[in-house]
């Protein structure tokens, strides 16, 4: 195994616990990836296991084009369709993280697109380019992988209805923050919903935090 794969397993495994320890995570729910810098492979989480007990020689190294496993004895997990796909689609994306949060899929559920209102925005301003919803499909489908490179086309987001949320980024790390950050967003806004409507940032700020995205050398 290469050092740089022995790394990558080993961040993996940090970003993964930590969502779970953020409460992002529950159960063995949701799933999270990266791609092996310079190769058409990526490391994903297997099916079944919660991202606290995540070990670095559990990740499956799965072959990006064929979707085969190329090492490890373990089921991939059932959105694999949707993490290759989205590398295909994106050839700078280095991680893929998926989850199922409560407000993001709460927001989703009621056919509500992200309103970006708090300044959380600012850290992960690529977010502010928009975060789409993307169709329902059913999990660890052809179809839901369709519907995300869709919504995904443009934007390194998106919410899915009665389901959750997916991010990408240039590392694993900038996908975990991506998702982070999405989902403190989609709370600010289930909260004001409480109390009032959604009331946007102005459009000039948004477009000033896709440019610096762009400075920062961020996945937009
Ligand atoms: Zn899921």
């Amino acid at each position: 195994m290469s050092d740089i794969e022995q790394e990558l397993r080993e961040r993996l495994t940090i970003v993964g616990r930590q969502l779970f320890a953020d409460g992002l995570t529950h159960g063995s729910s949701g799933n999270i990836s990266a791609r092996v810098p310079g190769t058409d492979t990526c490391l994903i989480k297997p099916s079944g296991y919660r991202f606290c007990d995540l070990e670095p020689e559990h990740f499956l190294l799965v072959d990006i084009n064929t979707r085969e496993v190329l090492k490890g004895s373990a089921k991939p997990s059932i959105e694999t369709p949707f993490h290759t796909r989205l590398y295909l689609q994106w050839a700078e994306a280095g991680g893929v993280v998926h989850i199922h949060p409560k407000y993001c899929t709460i927001l989703s559920t009621i056919g509500e697109e992200l309103v970006i209102m708090g300044l959380d925005i600012f850290g992960a301003p690529a977010l502010a380019k928009g975060v789409p919803l993307s169709k329902f499909a059913p999990p660890g489908s052809e179809e839901l992988a369709d519907n995300m490179v869709a919504a995904m086309k443009e934007h390194i987001a998106c919410l899915m209805p009665h389901h959750g949320s997916t991010a990408i980024g240039k590392s694993i790390e900038e996908a975990a923050r991506n998702v982070k950050v999405l989902e403190d967003l989609a709370q600010l806004q289930y909260e004001v919903m409480l109390v009032g409507e959604p009331d946007p940032l102005p459009q000039s700020m948004l477009d000033m935090l896709v440019e610096r995205a762009k400075e920062k050398g961020l996945l937009v």
